[in-house]
C-alpha cells in the first residue's frame, strides 16, 4: 500500500469534486483527486451529458419521422430508421471527449489522481481500495467530500433486468416497446418523452396531481399539453405497486386497482446524497436531513473537512457543485470567500424546456413581497414563430416598490439558453428598467424577456 500526502484532498470527481480539485491545483496547492467510478461523475457520465444527448438524437428522429409523415415546411422525406445501439454509441463518444478533457485538465493542474473508493480512517487520513485490498493511505491537510448522490429505488420496485434507474435507460440497446415511467420529476420527463419521441410507447405515473410538482402550474402546462400531444399516457395521483410478467400494477387515489404493459420501467423518484460507504461513522458530521450540514463556506462540523455538491442537499445541480467546488479551493489557498449566490438557475430540459432563476410570484408573494409579474407569451416572439414553436412564455417578478427583480421563469423550445441572462439579471441586481433598456437582437427568444420587462412597466412594444 502507497502512503501519499497531500494539502488538499478531494473525495469523488463529479462536477463538484474535479472542478475543486483543477480550481485548487491552479492555486498551487497539493492536491490529490479519489474517485471510485469515472472522472466527470453522475453528471458527465451518467446524468446532465448523456440525456442530453439522447434528448437531441430523439429530437432528431421526431423531426425526421415528421417530415416523413406530413410533408412539413415543404419538405418531404423517406420514414427514418434508428439503430438505438449506435445511438449509444455516439453518446457514449461525446461522454469520453468530455471525461477525457477532465482528465487533462486536472492533469495541466497538477493535480494528482487516484482510482478507487475513499474511506476516512479519521479526520485527517483516508484509505484507498478496490477490490484487490488497499492501494494508498492519504494523509491531508483538508479534505473535501463530493461524493453525490445516486438513484432513489422503490421498495417494491428493486433496480433489476427490468426496472430501470436513469442510468441504465441511458446505455438500453433497444427501443422498449413500452416504457412506463415512476415519478414525474425533470429526470422521469426528460427520459420518458425522449423515448416516446424514439418510438416507445409510454406511460409515466405520478403520486402527485401534475407533473414536475416542484415548479408552479402555469410553467408546468405547455409540458403537460406536449406529453399529451406526444401520446404519452399520464397517470396523475397513482403510485406503482409492483411489477410482473410485463405489466406493471398501480394504485390509484381512491384506492382502485390499475396495470399497464411495461417492458421496461424506469424509476425516476429522486436522488439520495451519499452519505455513507466512505467512513462517516469514523467522524463526527452534523447532518441536516439526509444531507451533509454545512455552513456557507461549505465547512463540515469537523475542522478541515468540506463538503460540496448533491451529497450537501438541494437543489442537486452540477453547477451548484462547481460553484461550491471553486470557492472551497480559494477557502483552502486562503482567499476570503463565502457563499454570496443570489440565484441557482433550475432547467429542466424537457419538451419544452422550462427555465427558473430566482422566485416565481407564488414564492415572492409568500416571501412576503409585494410584486408586480408579467409574462410575455411565446406567440408573440418572431423567433419563436419561425422555428414553429410558440408554446410558452417567458415570466418576470420584480418588487413593486423598486423594480428590483427576483425571478425570471420561462417556458418554451429552446429557451434552457436563456438561463444565462436571467442569471445574470438577478445576480447583478438588475431592475425592470435595465432589462426594458437593453438591446436584445432580433430575432431571438431574448427579446421576450425585454418585452416581459417592458410589459411589466406596463409599456410592451410586441402585444
Ligand atoms: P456526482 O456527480 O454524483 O459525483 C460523485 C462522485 O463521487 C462519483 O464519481 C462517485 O464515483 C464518487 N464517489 C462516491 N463515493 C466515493 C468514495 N467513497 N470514494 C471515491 N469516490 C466516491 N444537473 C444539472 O445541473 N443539469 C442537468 O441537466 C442534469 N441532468 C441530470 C440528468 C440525470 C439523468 C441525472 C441522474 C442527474 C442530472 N443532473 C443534472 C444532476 C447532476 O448530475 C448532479 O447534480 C451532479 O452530478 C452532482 O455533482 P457532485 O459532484 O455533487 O456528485
Amino acid at each position: 500500500m502507497e502512503h501519499l500526502s497531500c494539502k488538499f484532498l478531494v473525495i469523488g470527481a463529479g462536477p463538484g469534486g474535479y472542478v475543486a480539485a483543477i480550481r485548487a491545483g491552479q492555486l498551487g496547492i497539493d492536491t490529490i483527486i479519489v474517485d471510485a467510478g469515472k472522472l466527470g461523475g453522475t453528471c458527465l457520465n451518467v446524468g446532465c451529458i448523456p440525456s442530453k444527448a439522447l434528448i437531441h438524437a430523439a429530437d432528431a428522429f421526431e423531426e425526421a419521422t415528421r417530415f416523413a409523415s406530413q410533408n412539413a415546411l415543404g419538405i418531404s422525406a423517406q420514414a427514418p430508421n434508428i439503430d438505438l445501439g449506435a445511438t449509444v454509441a455516439w453518446k457514449d463518444g461525446v461522454v469520453k471527449k468530455l471525461t477525457t478533457g477532465v482528465r487533462g485538465l486536472l492533469k495541466k493542474a497538477k493535480v494528482r489522481i487516484v482510482q478507487g473508493r475513499a474511506h476516512f480512517v479519521d479526520g485527517k487520513t483516508v484509505r484507498v481500495s478496490n477490490e484487490n485490498g488497499d492501494l494508498a493511505e492519504i494523509k491531508a491537510g483538508a479534505i473535501c467530500i463530493a461524493t453525490g448522490s445516486e438513484p432513489t429505488p422503490l421498495a417494491n420496485l428493486p433496480f433489476g433486468d427490468d426496472v430501470l434507474s436513469s442510468t441504465e435507460a441511458l446505455s438500453l440497446p433497444d427501443i422498449p416497446n413500452s416504457l412506463a415511467v415512476i415519478g414525474a420529476g425533470y429526470i422521469g420527463l426528460e427520459l420518458g418523452m425522449a423515448y416516446a419521441k424514439l418510438g416507445a410507447n409510454v406511460t409515466i405515473l405520478e403520486m402527485a396531481d401534475r407533473v414536475l410538482p416542484l415548479y408552479d402550474a402555469e410553467l408546468t402546462k405547455p409540458v403537460a399539453d406536449r406529453l399529451n400531444a406526444l401520446g404519452i399516457e399520464l397517470q396523475l395521483v397513482t403510485k406503482a405497486t409492483g411489477h410482473a410478467d410485463g405489466q406493471l400494477r398501480a394504485e390509484t387515489e381512491d384506492g382502485g386497482k390499475t396495470e399497464f404493459r411495461a417492458d421496461k420501467i424506469l424509476v425516476t423518484v429522486g436522488r439520495a446524497p451519499v452519505t455513507d460507504g466512505w467512513g462517516r461513522e469514523n467522524l463526527v458530521l452534523g447532518m441536516d436531513g439526509p444531507f451533509l450540514k454545512i455552513d456557507n463556506q461549505c465547512r463540515t462540523e469537523m475542522t478541515g473537512i468540506y463538503a460540496i455538491g448533491d451529497v450537501t442537499g438541494e437543489p442537486m445541480l452540477a453547477h451548484r457543485a462547481m460553484a461550491q467546488g471553486e470557492m472551497v479551493a480559494e477557502i483552502i489557498a486562503g482567499e476570503k470567500r463565502s457563499w454570496d449566490k443570489r440565484v441557482i438557475p433550475a432547467i429542466c430540459f424537457t419538451d419544452p424546456e422550462i427555465v427558473s432563476a430566482g422566485l416565481s410570484p407564488e414564492a415572492a408573494i409568500a416571501d412576503g413581497h409585494d410584486i408586480i409579474s408579467a409574462k410575455f407569451p411565446l406567440a408573440a416572439n418572431g423567433r419563436s414563430l419561425s422555428v414553429e414553436r410558440t408554446d410558452g412564455f417567458v415570466r418576470i417578478v420584480a418588487r413593486k416598490d423598486n423594480h428590483l427583480i427576483l425571478g425570471v421563469q420561462a417556458v418554451g423550445k429552446g429557451c434552457a439558453e436563456l438561463s444565462a441572462s436571467f442569471g445574470l439579471a438577478i445576480e447583478m441586481g438588475a431592475r425592470l428598467e435595465d432589462i426594458a433598456a437593453t438591446i436584445h437582437a432580433h430575432p431571438t427568444q431574448g427579446e421576450a424577456l425585454q418585452e416581459s420587462a417592458l410589459l411589466a412597466l406596463g409599456h410592451a412594444l410586441h402585444i
